[in-house]
């Protein structure tokens, strides 16, 4: 694993033989305290530390899944201390991801709210490919004493707006985290696909109209 204290664009990753490694950029937003960088470390390490600090990073993790391998970047965001939600969400960030996860605690409200500008904002602005999938975490399940939005709420909402969701413990299991970042990278290989195909058919379409263009002349 490879930790990169500024966020670096131009990431990169070769194998031992010296071939590029596929690669899936995955981008955690969401208010703080909500536990974006638990899930990052549990998915990493599969351990829970406890503390974090605040500190943004971009992890760089090689995944193996049906024995393919896969250059996965994580930007475990901060959100930014004293700022409207509007200006949360910074266009590097957005130009950045091939995918998104957007967290919330079910013991705050407020989370909760957030991840819901958060969402409308990214549709708005449109400044992420309608294709880009987008996940949004529930955490901290295991506090259900505490708990302040309900499943169904934090279900219905994800429906609406398009896209996937979770309830997850970072702190009790390792499980719900895998879950949810294998989901993503799933979702990022279909995304991956199927931009592949549109630049295919835009390709046939330029030289249709290139063949009829050159009749016309
Ligand atoms: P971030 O600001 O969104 O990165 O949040 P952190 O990952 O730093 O977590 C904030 C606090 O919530 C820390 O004290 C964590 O130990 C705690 N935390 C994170 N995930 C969970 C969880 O699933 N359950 C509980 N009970 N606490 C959690
Ligand atoms: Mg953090």
């Amino acid at each position: 694993m490879v930790v990169l204290d500024k966020p670096n664009l131009q990431l990169g990753s070769k194998t031992m033989d010296g071939n590029q490694h596929k690669e899936a950029n995955v981008l955690l937003l969401g208010a703080e305290n909500v536990g974006k960088s638990a899930l990052t470390v549990r998915f990493l390490t599969k351990r829970f530390i406890g503390e974090y600090g605040d500190i943004e990073s971009i992890y760089s993790h090689i995944d193996k899944t049906d024995g393919r391998e896969i250059a996965l970047n994580i930007w475990d965001s901060l959100y930014p201390q004293s700022c409207e939600t509007t200006e949360s969400i910074s266009d590097k960030q957005l130009q950045w991801a091939d995918g998104v996860i957007l967290v919330y605690s079910i013991c705050d409200r407020s989370s909760f709210e957030v991840v819901r500008q958060q969402v409308q904002l990214i549709r708005r602005t449109r400044k992420l490919s309608a294709s880009t999938p987008i996940i949004i975490v529930g955490n901290k399940r295991d506090l259900l004493h505490q708990r302040a939005v309900s499943s169904e709420e934090g279900r219905l909402f994800a429906l609406s707006a398009d896209c996937g969701f979770f309830e997850i413990s970072a702190a009790e299991t390792y499980h719900g985290v895998l879950l949810v970042f294998h989901e993503i990278l799933d979702l990022i290989k279909e995304s991956k696909a199927l931009k592949k195909g549109m630049v295919g058919i835009k390709g046939i379409v330029r030289s249709v109209s290139a063949v009829f263009g050159k009749k016309r002349e």
